[in-house]
């Protein structure tokens, strides 16, 4: 995750904090060193960094603290404004027709990232189109079909025509029934002259009212030159950063943001076309602080309840908060967690479990990947109701009837209560915790 040091490295220097009212000048140098320190080793350009640390000193060491204002709290708000300040707000993307050109290098996940906008503009109610114009890369427009398909999507490219001024301005055309449309374009491994001129031939066909620099979390200095470059060809409106998912720093992308004087559009956060996030700012740092982001996870929990159905009527997650924690509960609840992302990113965006918290819990409750779902899916289909309800119940015969009906070994049944008792104690972990009331409402 983007900055993530920064996050837990603060938190460590504030908790130093606790129970001061008033801070120190020596305190206020720690801080800011502890920043500059993070901010540097995930590649955020140095200047950049020399500008936030000043402004955080020179504001904690001038403002005065409200009366009775922890210190902590004090410095923490001054840090999250100066981040605020620095990241700006999130590229204006109205609810609306439009149509908007994707550029970057070769790899930076700009078809991935084509599909991953369509399917969040179309869980918006519009009808988005991806138009395919990479003619460069072999396997572009196969790629860019399949994922348009997986994402529900309106698709147009051409693999006989080599002309990608074309195939955009036939694209347009032949997506006229769709509201946005998002057309992908060629990279090359590094900025060549070719390149430059056929996104600007491109650009003038398409006449986008926004253009986004997708940009792999992994890019360091190299972010400067090259968001410059685009910036210079075709403008640039914001940008897109990928593969946050990864172990990238992501501060080259920071970078781009203050070199294109734009903002941030989108983060990519896996290969799936549902691992997309529209960028909130305050959301965003306020989980790089540790401090939860309610807004993003409401929406994810919104989303994921949709694609469950009418079947999520049925279950009532503060169920899981009087501690009757069932089996059915884990399959509504995995069913959910798959359409949110991985477990532990939700993690993140809930107050309080972030960071440190998190990292208290066993790591195989965190590890339930999308392929043991779906068997563990098929295996909870064979057992009764009763056993769903009352899990503890099940002994070796019913495991033996489960695993021949399933089609899976016991060995797998045996695995999947053993996951269920993992989750029961995790969620009773988690009421012991965190603030019930906090916990109720995000689970509405
Ligand atoms: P393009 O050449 O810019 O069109 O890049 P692609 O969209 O083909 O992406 C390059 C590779 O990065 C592909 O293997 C994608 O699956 C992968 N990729 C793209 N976005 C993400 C992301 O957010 N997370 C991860 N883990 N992989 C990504």
């Amino acid at each position: 995750m983007v900055l993530d040091d920064l996050g837990s490295s603060l938190r460590g220097t504030l908790d130093t904090l606790r129970g001061k009212s008033r801070l120190s000048e020596e305190d206020v140098e720690e801080i800011v060193k502890e920043i500059q320190r993070s901010l540097l080793s995930a590649d955020v350009d140095v200047s950049l960094v020399m500008e936030l640390s000043d402004n955080i000193k020179e504001r904690a060491l001038e403002e005065e603290p409200p009366a009775g204002t922890p210190a902590r709290d004090f410095v923490l708000r001054i840090v999250y404004e100066e981040l605020v300040d620095l990241i700006g707000e999130s590229t204006d993307l109205p609810l609306e027709e439009q149509t908007i050109l994707l550029a970057g290098l070769q790899g930076s996940g700009k078809t991935t990232s084509a599909a991953k906008m369509a399917w969040w503009f179309s869980t918006k109610g519009l009808r988005p189109a991806v138009i395919q114009t990479d003619t460069f890369r072999p396997g572009a427009y196969d790629q860019a079909e399949e994922m348009a398909e997986r994402a529900e999507v309106d698709f147009y490219g051409n693999p006989d025509n080599d002309d990608p001024v074309e195939i955009a301005r036939n694209g347009l055309e032949e997506t006229s029934d769709a509201d946005v449309h998002i057309v992908d374009t060629a990279g090359r491994h590094a900025l060549e002259d070719d390149l430059i001129d056929e996104i600007e031939q491109i650009e003038d066909v398409v006449d986008p009212d926004t253009s986004l620099l997708v940009l792999d979390a992994a890019i360091g200095q190299g972010a400067k030159d090259q968001a410059q470059q685009f910036d210079e060809s075709i403008g640039i409106d914001g940008v897109v950063i990928t593969k946050l998912d990864g172990t990238a720093k992501g501060g080259g992308a920071l970078t781009a943001v203050d070199q294109t004087d734009s903002s941030i559009a989108f983060l990519g956060t896996g290969e799936e076309v549902q691992d997309v996030e529209r960028f909130e700012p305050d959301g965003f740092i306020s989980r790089l602080l540790g401090m939860g982001d309610l807004g993003q996870l409401a929406e994810r929990v919104e989303r994921a309840m949709q694609q469950t159905g009418e079947e999520e009527e049925e279950w009532d997650p503060e169920d899981m908060l009087q501690g009757q924690f069932t089996l059915n509960d884990m399959q509504k609840q995995m069913e959910a967690m798959n359409n949110m992302g991985p477990l532990d990113q939700v993690m993140d965006m809930i107050p309080g479990f972030g960071g440190g918290i998190k990292d208290q819990l066993p790591d195989d409750a965190m590890d339930v990947t999308q392929e043991r779902m779906r068997t563990f899916s098929v295996i909870m289909d064979s057992m009764t109701d009763a056993e769903k309800e009352y899990p503890k119940a099940i002994g070796a015969s019913q495991i033996e009837r489960i695993a021949r009906g399933s089609g899976t070994s016991e060995e797998e049944v045996r695995e999947l209560l053993q996951q269920y008792k993992m989750m029961e104690r995790t969620i009773k972990q988690f009421q012991g915790m965190g603030s019930e009331q906090e916990m109720q409402r995000m689970m509405k």
